[in-house]
């Protein structure tokens, strides 16, 4: 049964879907994904439990999502090995996207209250009073790379607002989704508050044609910007796009050369650069300061010890596929023939075909290089001339998700804070790093001004501002019959 729709676990009658383990092939997944019949039946269970959901009482909603927080709990193990099995990411690190899916649930509700609460001031005819209302129905559409954490940071806060939803995960992580919708269900979310449909690309297009009231989104750029295209001239469709970055770091007077490069090497290829806010270009100055650092990071893209999710000590897992992988190798194939010279190649490993090495590119010579996002573990390298320069350098993007700086130098800091474009800008930490309490987003083409995490509570919920008077009164105004 691989649909969730209307408080019932059906099969699918599109296309056979499956995911698989990308370090050994084996399959984990499989099922049929949703029709765009199908699709439409999840949007008419999703409509019709909309006004119950959304006059629930806040306080049930609030424990039913606490409720399923602690039984995210119970999938400890599950949860982490399922993800890790789908897309090929670390098993320490899908434990620490499990604990950050059940830290949203309390960090939402906060948000919620802080950001989208109620407010009431006494005036001369009475008072006036704000309160938030939910959109409706919310199409939700996750990427790979947190297959959990980044549905659910939508998830959560619609939920909370009133909203109902109809979910679908990436197509390389189905079992992860269904995790997360069974753990719901669980907790006693009533049937068609969450509905769940399978599939790739032609689920997502039957998706985005459904009876919606808005579309939260995480994923590439491409597909923001198709959604945001399809959808112009909709003011009414709620949009929270978030996507991806050409992330810069600055790496500019620091003196200890082993901790920048920590910093830089860490930015560049966590979760083997498949994070948004990995840093995909390296900033340094010209010379000998910025030779040391190129070396210290190429000496830890040599010894990261990269294998399957749940070898010991591993920090680097496979791609989340071999398209991927190959995907990789033609980018760089690509930024060679812009002129970049390869200081370490990015390439296959033999452990299966979804798994490549650490690649550095000195782009500093390129013409017209590429403004992409290669979602791998590849960082251009470029040497500066001066400050100034490397900030024109670091803005030269059309996103703005992540950047940041590593400096001893606070007035260098200063200088980045105001003028580096970057809605994630982080001081001598990679910029991989960022708090769930805080907003996630940036300008550019990273996203639609929709920042998600702290700020998700936004743009799940519309503001509804009263006058109130408890009896109608004789009105007067200059010029007006008494
Ligand atoms: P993707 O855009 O390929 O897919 C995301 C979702 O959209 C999937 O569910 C997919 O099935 C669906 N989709 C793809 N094409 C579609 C189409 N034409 N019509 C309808 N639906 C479609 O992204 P991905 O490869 O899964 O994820 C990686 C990307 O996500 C990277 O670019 C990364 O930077 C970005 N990302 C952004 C953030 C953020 O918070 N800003 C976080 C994580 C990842």
């Amino acid at each position: 049964m691989s649909l969730f729709i209307a408080g019932q676990w059906i099969s699918g009658t599109g296309p056979e879907l499956q995911s698989t383990d990308p370090a050994t092939g084996e399959i984990v997944w499989a099922g049929k994904s949703a029709s765009p019949a199908d699709v439409s039946e999840a949007y008419k269970a999703a409509r019709g439990a909309f006004l119950g959901w959304a006059r629930t009482p806040l306080a049930e909603r609030v424990e039913i999502l606490r409720k399923y927080a602690s039984l995210l709990d119970e999938m400890a193990d599950e949860l982490p090995t399922t993800i890790s099995r789908e897309v090929g990411k670390v098993l320490w690190e899908t434990r620490t996207e499990l604990g950050a899916m059940k830290g949203k649930v309390e960090l939402s509700i906060k948000s919620y209250e802080d950001r989208t609460g109620n407010a009431v001031s006494d005036t001369v005819f009475g008072r006036s009073e704000l309160v938030h209302r939910p959109h409706g129905v919310m199409a939700v559409m996750g990427p790979f790379n947190f297959p959990g954490h980044l549905p659910n940071g939508h998830i959560v806060p619609a939920l909370l607002a009133g909203n109902t939803v109809v979910f679908k995960p990436s197509e390389f992580a189905p079992a992860t989704g269904e995790l997360l919708v069974k753990a719901m269900e669980k907790a006693g979310l009533p049937p068609g508050v969450l509905n769940l449909v399978q599939g790739a690309r032609d689920t997502g297009a039957a998706l985005l044609d459904g009876d919606l009231d808005g579309v939260l989104f995480t994923g590439s750029a491409a597909t923001g910007t198709f959604i945001h295209k399809k959808f112009g001239g909709r003011p009414e469709i709620m949009l929270a796009l978030e996507m991806g970055g050409n992330n810069p770091l600055i790496a500019w007077e620091f003196a200890d050369v082993e901790a920048a490069a920590d910093i830089a090497a860490q930015s560049a290829y966590l979760t083997s650069g498949q994070r948004c806010s990995c840093a995909r270009r390296l900033i340094v100055p010209e010379g000998a300061e910025g030779e040391a650092l190129v070396q210290a990071v190429l000496a830890r893209a040599e010894s990261v010890k990269i294998g399957k999710w749940d070898e010991e000590g591993v920090f680097m897992g496979s791609l989340v596929n071999d398209q991927a992988a190959d995907g990789a190798l033609a980018f760089q194939q690509k930024l060679e023939e812009a002129g970049g010279k390869s200081l370490k190649k990015l390439e296959k490993l033999p452990i299966s075909d979804a798994f490549v090495s650490t690649g550095i590119i000195d782009m500093t010579d390129a013409v017209n290089p590429p403004d992409e996002e290669l979602f791998g573990p590849f960082l251009q390298v470029y040497r500066a001339k001066s400050f100034d320069d490397a900030l024109r350098i670091a803005n030269n993007t059309q996103y703005g998700l992540a950047g940041g700086l590593i400096s001893d130098n606070t007035a260098l800091w200063n200088e980045v804070h105001i003028s580096m474009r970057a809605g994630i800008l982080n001081f001598n930490r990679p910029t991989a790093g960022a708090s769930s309490a805080l907003p996630f987003g940036g300008p550019g083409i990273s996203g639609n001004h929709r920042p998600s995490a702290w700020y998700a509570a936004d743009y799940c919920a519309w503001p509804q501002a009263s006058q109130i008077a408890d009896a109608p009164e004789r009105m007067g105004a200059q010029g007006f019959p008494k």
